[in-house]
Formats: C-alpha cells, structure tokens, sequence
C-alpha cells in the first residue's frame, strides 16, 4: 500500500538536534517511509491514498515506553477494553511493555516468568490493536534466574528485561541479572523512585549506578520520586536513559528535562505515561507531557517531542521514531485544538494546550483521519484528499 500526506505545514524529525525538515510532504510504501520532502506530481499520483493535512504539522508516530501491556488490548488494572486503540487515537503508534506485572496471578518463579515474557512476545507479534505496534514480553526479574535463562530467553526472542518487582531482599541483588541480561543483548530497565506494589522496596540512585541499567524507568517517580540529591547524581555520574512518565512527579519530571538539556545530553530523555495505573487510562499522556515540558520547563516542543519519538526509538533500537527515510511509516498530524488561542500544534503545545490530533497513519496505513476520538476536532480541513482503495478512508474512522 502507498500513503502520502500533502500539504504539510510543518514536518518534525524527532531529532532533538535537526528538528526540522522541509519540504511538505511524506510518502509511504509498505509499511515504510520512502520520501520526506517536495515529492513529485508522479510520486503522489502513484499512491493508494493521499491525505490532505491543509497546513498541519507532522510527527513522527509517539513511542509510549512504559505501557502496562498484559495480553490483548485489555488492562486487567483498570479493567478496560480497548485502550491500546484508543492510544492510538491520542498519536501513540508504538508502545513499549513495561513488564507484564499486572498479568493475575503472575508466576514469580523462573519457569513462570520465561514463559510469561516468551508468551507475551509472541503474542503481540500477530496483534496490532487500532494499528498500535506493541514490544512486549519483559522478563520480571526474579530470584533464581540464572545467566542460562538469559541466554535462552534472548535465543527466544525476548529483548526486554525488568527489575524492581522481584523478591530480592535488596535492590542491588538485581546487578548481576542486569548485568546478564545486556550481556545477551537485552534492554534492561528498572523502577526508580518509591515502591510502587507493596513487597518491593524503593529504588535510588546508589542502586541504579550499581545496577547500570539501560533506562531508569519513571525517574520522576512511579509515582513516588527519588530524593531531589539523586538526580544530579544521574545526570552527572551515568549515561542510563532517564524516562519521565505522565503518571510521575511533574516537578521532578521537568528538572529532570533541565539538567539533561543543561549537560547538553538531551538524547537521554524519554518520554512514557506509565499507565494505565492507578493514574488511570490516558490515551493522550504523551502529549500532556510533551506539553508539559514545552510550556513549564522551557525545553523547545520540537526536543520534546523528539524525547518521546527518536530518544526512544535510540534507546530501543526501534526502526520508528524519525520520519526518514527508510524508517517505519508511523505519522502522526498533529492541530491546534479547535477554538483554541493558538493556530498551530506546536504555538499550542507551547502554551500549554493539548495538541489535536488530526490523523495517524501507523505502518503506512491511515487508522484515522481528520477526527480522532479522543481530541477535539481539528479546526483545519484535514481530510482524505483521495482513495483508490475499496475502503471509504474518508469517515472518521477506520
Ligand atoms: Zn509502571
């Protein structure tokens, strides 16, 4: 199938460091994006659909990195169907497990926790609820794992690991599982900040340096932050990702954006939700956060934006997260809300406002376009401009 979306206004990266390309339009064929720029008359002639986005801006699609994934589109917590989809209405196209702890009756066992990682994985590689791409299947680790388990669960596939809610009498009898598991390729994250399930014990900073994790999962606290002395020693002392979460510490979550911006080591910030929690189902966390930074920490909205793409796609070793060539084709098109104060995306988010999201197109296929849901309607026409496809791609859904 080609895509193209014409008439952008703007078009975003996610590189924190060239945030901006020209041209106005993109380009898609199979599942990838193949031009980012002018294209041709014959280029854009030659696709399935054309979106027209009427001056709107373009993102690339948002990578929650801390989503309580279980099985199916269903939050056990929360006991809602259906919110990875409607996550997609709020511009995440691609969300990262943050362990399937809230699976009931979760297997604490090494046995238990392989095949629960293993069997997650697998399952979301034939499943894309409303088009949202899910990297599932993080091993929870748990006493008695040994480093065979890793070498086997990696044989397997599974390229996540966690730690923070296992049994361990101290959180530093994690580093040597931590250690493993990046021996054997694996992202390896931890909780950081307060105990979030009762039994587990909270996380600082002198345990994360021994740990050496590749991201400190919710910083900012999950949602109870570290004490205010650790951060710099994060910034300063490490290289580990620092990912700040909707469901956190909002103060803590824009410090933590100044002090990575001030050490001029930006790529280290991500952006996630946390959720759904008990701070509920929140399809449009990440732009609440994007917000946030862009409005109350000074952090230009492009690099925000950025460290809730290309940061996490960086950290991930995902082929999302830019809109490049060659890279997956997740667009988001973003709009000022309608009757807004602003009159584009990026003035509103600036402002403070929640950007309305104006269409997603997650690999290479429109989910929606011109209303979402989950956002105000969009004051600009975006619309499909031309479908030569059986399917009516012109509702308001797919
Ligand atoms: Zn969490």
């Amino acid at each position: 199938m080609k895509t193209a979306i014409v008439n952008l206004g703007v078009i975003l990266t996610g590189d924190w460091r060239e945030p901006l390309a020209p041209g106005d339009s993109i380009v898609m064929d199979e599942g990838r994006i193949v031009h980012v720029g002018t294209a041709a008359a014959s280029q854009i002639a030659a696709c399935d659909v054309v979106i027209d986005a009427d001056g709107a801006t373009a993102i690339p699609g948002l990578i929650d990195s801390h989503v309580h994934i279980t099985f199916g589109d269903y939050t056990p917590r929360q006991r809602m169907v259906g919110f990875l989809e409607s996550y997609v209405h709020g511009g995440t196209t691609t969300s990262i497990s943050a362990s399937e702890v809230h699976v009931p009756g979760r297997p604490k066992d090494p046995e238990g926790v392989k095949a629960l990682a293993v069997a997650a994985m697998k399952c979301f590689e034939n499943y894309r609820p409303g088009g949202m791409r899910v990297c599932a299947g993080s091993v929870i680790l748990e006493p008695g794992l040994k480093e065979q388990d890793f070498e086997e669960l990696a044989r397997k596939g599974v390229w996540l690991a966690k730690a923070g809610f296992g049994a361990f009498d101290t959180p530093f009898d994690y580093a040597p599982l931590v250690r493993w598991a990046k021996q054997h390729g694996m992202i390896t994250t931890v909780h950081t900040g307060g105990a979030s399930i009762p039994g587990s014990s909270g996380i600082w900073a002198d345990h994360l340096i021994a740990m050496q994790p590749n991201v400190s999962f919710h910083v900012n606290g999950g949602p109870i932050a570290m004490p205010d002395r650790d951060f710099p020693r994060l910034v300063q002392d490490t290289s580990i990702a620092l990912q700040v979460c909707t469901a956190g510490n909002l103060r803590t979550c824009l410090w933590t954006a100044q002090l990575l911006k001030d050490a001029g080591q930006f790529e280290r910030l991500l952006v996630a939700t946390d959720t759904p929690t008990g701070s509920g189902v929140m399809p449009l966390g990440m732009l609440y956060t994007i917000s946030h930074l862009a409005s109350l920490a000074k952090i230009p909205v492009e690099w925000a934006i950025a460290a809730a793409t290309g940061n996490n796609a960086e950290v991930y070793r995902l082929n999302s997260g830019y809109l490049r060539p060659g890279r997956d084709a997740d667009v988001v098109v973003i709009d000022a809300c309608a009757g807004g104060s602003q009159d584009n995306a990026l003035d509103a988010l600036r402002n403070g406002d929640i950007a309305a999201v104006a269409a997603v197109v997650s690999d290479g296929i429109p989910r929606f376009v011109g209303r979402s849901r989950n956002t105000p309607g969009s004051i600009k026409n975006v619309r499909v401009a031309e479908c030569k496809l059986p399917r009516d791609f012109s509702g308001s859904s797919l």
